[in-house]
């Protein structure tokens, strides 16, 4: 059964970058198919007067994750070029909170939670759960839901709108598994 959104929700969207998407640096299987979900449910956060929140992956051009500083990714979402710029399709809302990380070229961090000050922003804002969505499922989405239920928020996997990498085979599995054993709960409806 669908949970529907409330105004004190968060909706957090995470990284819908080119560069994540098929024909981009670093791209997800399927990850474009995810942008028409995701788009469905910000419309729904837009509704309800529900905390929108947006992510990218910001890095400069000598950040430490990268294969050309002995890191475990090809270059990726460097700012200011077209790899880093939202799906083309993705539905940007001028009242959303946009969160950019790993902005740093000594730290690595996939959670939008991680040195960008989310958490007290969504508690000042009297959020008590956060859905979640976007890229990728077993790197961001992951570390993301696991830190909001650190901080003490509900969280709610959407899973339709979200795809994992598979580096190894499976490793989208073990992150939905992680995360429930965590506490979040999985989201199979639209909202
Ligand atoms: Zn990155």
């Amino acid at each position: 059964m669908a949970d529907t959104l409330k105004p004190s929700d968060a909706l957090i969207v995470v990284d819908l970058q080119n560069d994540f998407c098929p024909g981009g640096a670093l791209p997800v299987p399927q990850g474009d198919q995810v942008v028409g979900v995701m788009n469905r449910w910000i419309r729904a956060a837009e509704r309800v007067g529900a905390v929108i929140v947006i992510s990218r992956d910001w890095h400069p051009p000598n950040h430490c994750s990268f294969e050309t500083e002995g890191g475990p990714w090809p270059v990726h979402c460097v700012q200011n070029t077209p790899g880093a710029e939202y799906h083309g399709d993705l539905h940007l809302p001028l009242c959303a909170l946009y969160v950019d990380k790993a902005r740093d070229p000594d730290r690595e961090s996939y959670s939008g939670f991680s040195g960008t000050g989310l958490s007290q922003a969504l508690r000042r804002s009297g959020v008590q759960r956060i859905f979640i969505g976007g890229l990728a499922l077993d790197y961001c989405v992951k570390a993301t839901a696991l830190d909001g239920l650190a901080e003490g928020f509900e969280v709610h996997l959407i899973l339709p709108a979200t795809r994992a990498v598979n580096v190894n085979p499976g490793d989208g599995t073990k992150a939905l598994n992680e995360m429930r054993s965590a506490g979040a709960m999985i989201q199979e409806d639209d909202p």
